[in-house]
């Protein structure tokens, strides 16, 4: 097992333990957010005809080369062609046919006035504008071809991927499986939120914030409960996660007389990788895996402070929770921010240090969100990122710039829509 690892270090480990999990199939309807398993191609041409994009008169642009709004064409009117029309006479030269959005323009047409640009009088039509060849004609194909890879594995699929999934026709599609994360909490002050807070006791807030980040990045947690500092009941619990992909536990890993988590995970074969961390806040986390055969879960035994924990899973859970699904990147947005005030510690660990960021023209000021204690979960809660103190300094002046984890891009949110 590796002690007093760096984050880099510990990262790397992870991910090198971390697998990619299966696919399944989901109906269109529940793949918002999922992760695709398998590139999608198309079997068909969007769009399947060429249509036009306007209301108004299919025509040849050559019949209607020298109308203008003092000189109109008059064209008679062949016929009509709805949306939807499945076969269209063609269309004689010298005429224009009535067309309305979307539907299938008729051989022999090329272009499509706009009905502003036409006056309708009984069976003729005053055309008053020149079009360009192909003008307000939506071209077969100009959207998909048949055979092209619209979506490449690895992508999580927002609301344009659903409506383009359901243009192919698919009503089912192959996605990464969820992880399923067994949540444990750990400690004898702890109790669920609607429980007695008097006499030392305080709410298990870990249980609910790391359930929580699990649902926002597509993971699916089961929760074990609260063990009590005593070697059998964490075992217990512990054993009724071994079914899941991964096991996160909050406290209990550290070095006090009560910390019994890391025994009974040794005891039920897990093997440990690595424990101590070389960041602030998070030292105490403990990574492994059950079992040799790389099939039992992965383990990561967070420390109980709430920001600790929090962190700690953000930075090293996160990813591993976005590999499994099979997602092609697995890190924040990291912009260059800077520094409105100075922050100072001691050197040897990165700090990990929350901050709120406002938008300054096309600058990004740092500030931090105040106490950073580990307990503090307002820290938490203000910040809109984390930003990277490195190891060995022990200053980072006003004004100089650092890197910033983006956690919430909502600072850039505006009052103003921008058109
Ligand atoms: P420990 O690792 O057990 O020493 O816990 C460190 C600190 O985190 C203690 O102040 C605990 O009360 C607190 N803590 C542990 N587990 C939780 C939890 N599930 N929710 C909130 N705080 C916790
Ligand atoms: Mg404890």
């Amino acid at each position: 097992m590796q002690r007093d690892i760096t984050a880099a270090e510990a990262l790397a480990r992870v991910l090198a333990r971390t697998p990619v999990l299966g696919s399944e199939t989901v109906a269109l309807g529940d793949v918002l957010g999922r992760v695709l398993a398998e590139a999608v191609h198309s079997d068909r041409v969007l769009p399947p005809a060429d249509n036009s994009a306007m209301d108004g008169y299919a025509v040849s642009a050559a019949d209607c080369a020298q109308a203008s709004a003092r000189a109109p064409v008059w064209l008679p009117v062949a016929f009509d062609v709805p949306a939807g029309a499945a076969q269209t006479p063609r269309l004689a030269r010298g005429s224009a046919a009535r067309i309305l959005t979307g539907a299938p323009l008729p051989a022999g047409a090329d272009s499509v006035v706009r009905q502003e640009d036409t006056d309708r009088d009984g069976e003729r039509v005053a055309i008053r504008f020149a079009p360009e060849l192909g003008e307000n004609v939506r071209r077969a194909g100009e959207d998909v071809q048949r055979g092209e890879c619209v979506l490449e594995a690895g992508t999580r699929v927002g609301a344009a991927q659903v409506g383009m999934l359901a243009s192919l026709g698919r009503t089912v599609v192959a996605v990464h499986q969820r992880p399923r994360v067994a949540v444990l909490s750990g400690g004898d002050e702890l109790v669920e939120p609607d429980g007695d807070v008097t006499g030392g006791r305080i709410v298990s807030s870990n249980s609910w914030s790391i359930a929580a980040q699990c649902r926002e990045l597509g993971a699916d947690p089961v929760y074990l409960g609260i063990a009590r500092d005593a070697p059998d009941d964490i075992e217990r619990r512990l054993r009724a996660g071994l079914a899941a992909d991964v096991i996160v536990s909050s406290a209990g890993v550290s070095v006090g007389d009560r910390d019994f988590v890391r025994g009974v995970l040794e005891k039920l074969g897990c093997r440990l990788d690595f424990w101590g961390v070389k960041i602030k806040p998070g030292y105490p986390l403990a990574f492994g895996r059950v079992g040799d055969d790389g099939r039992g879960p992965l383990v990561f035994g967070l420390p109980g402070n709430p920001v600790s924990a929090m962190m700690t899973f953000e930075q090293f859970v996160r990813p591993a929770l976005l590999r499994m699904q099979g997602t092609a990147r697995l890190h924040r947005p990291v912009v260059r921010a800077r520094l409105a005030e100075t922050l100072r510690k001691k050197p040897g660990r990165m700090n990990l240090v929350r901050v709120a960021l406002e938008r300054d023209g096309d600058i990004v000021i740092a500030r931090s969100t105040g106490n950073q204690s580990s307990g503090v979960l307002t820290s938490m809660i203000r910040a809109h990122g984390i930003l990277i103190f490195p190891a060995e300094a022990s200053e980072l002046a006003a004004g100089a710039s650092a890197s910033v984890q983006v956690l919430d891009a909502d600072f850039l949110a505006s009052d103003a829509p921008g058109f």
